[in-house]
């Protein structure tokens, strides 16, 4: 029996199953943290920020996106939670993990410390193209993505949700979550948003084509891209 590409895309999504297709974020590798935007990387070519709720995932869906183990395991050791940590694809293309918020053990004035790393990441960085923001399906919208969706309207700055650990709601449950969000956003088509599970490895190449156009990647240059000088996690 022969199965077309289209229709085994077909089944994948009937049974949440994505092979994940696209190689090239696969060499993303740890590159440097820095505490405030001064130690950032030279602000040239082009960066795509993570942003979520601690325990929204975003970690894991990093892990997926790039197809490694334990890629942002570097942003979770002691004394990196609160940094703003840069992975490299190739010379011009970074992904960025930003400091995840809602520890709850942390102090007013530590918290104070990085949401001011943050509003100066999105102020200031140039090359910063667009942000997946990432929320748990269960709890969507809480205080810390709105305040992340009015900085990027205010600033102009795409911004792709990830609804994350979509299998933790039946299909028609998810579905339902994610149609709610994109009529919420209707006006706004700066704001886009998908379903994703690392779990069930859903949504990557949905996740992958945003990050492509952000990063203005073609076959070709996907191609030629030379791989980063990094060191490997
Ligand atoms: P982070 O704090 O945002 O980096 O979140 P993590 O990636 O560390 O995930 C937080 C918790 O959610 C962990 O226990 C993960 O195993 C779990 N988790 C992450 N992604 C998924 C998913 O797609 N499905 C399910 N069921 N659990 C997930």
């Amino acid at each position: 029996m022969t199965c077309s590409l289209a229709s085994i895309r077909v089944l994948g999504e009937f049974f949440q199953v994505q092979a994940p297709m696209n190689p090239y974020y696969h060499r993303a590798c740890f590159l440097k943290s820095a505490a405030r935007l001064s130690q950032a990387p030279a602000d040239i070519g082009i960066e795509v920020a993570f942003a979520g709720r601690s325990n929204a995932g975003k970690s894991s869906a990093l892990n997926t996106l790039c197809r490694q183990k334990a890629l942002a395991r570097t942003s979770k050791t002691p004394g990196r939670t609160q940094l703003l940590n840069f992975f490299e694809l190739d010379g011009q293309r970074r992904l960025v993990d930003l400091p995840g918020y809602g520890y709850a053990k942390v102090a007013e004035k530590v918290k104070r410390q990085w949401q001011g790393a943050l509003a100066d990441y999105l102020e200031h960085r140039k090359c910063l193209r667009g942000l997946v923001l990432l929320m748990d399906i269960r709890h969507p919208l809480m205080d810390f993505d709105l305040q992340m969706l009015e900085w990027n309207i205010h600033y102009g700055l795409p911004t792709h949700i990830l609804l994350t650990k979509a299998d933790k709601l039946k299909r028609g449950a998810a579905a339902n979550t994610l149609l709610q969000l994109r009529k919420a956003f209707e006006e706004r088509p700066e704001i886009t948003a998908q379903l994703f599970s690392s779990l069930k490895q859903q949504g990557i190449d949905e996740a992958h084509q945003v990050l492509d156009s952000w990063f203005d990647l073609g076959l070709e240059e996907k191609k030629m891209a030379s791989p980063p000088k990094g060191e490997r996690q």
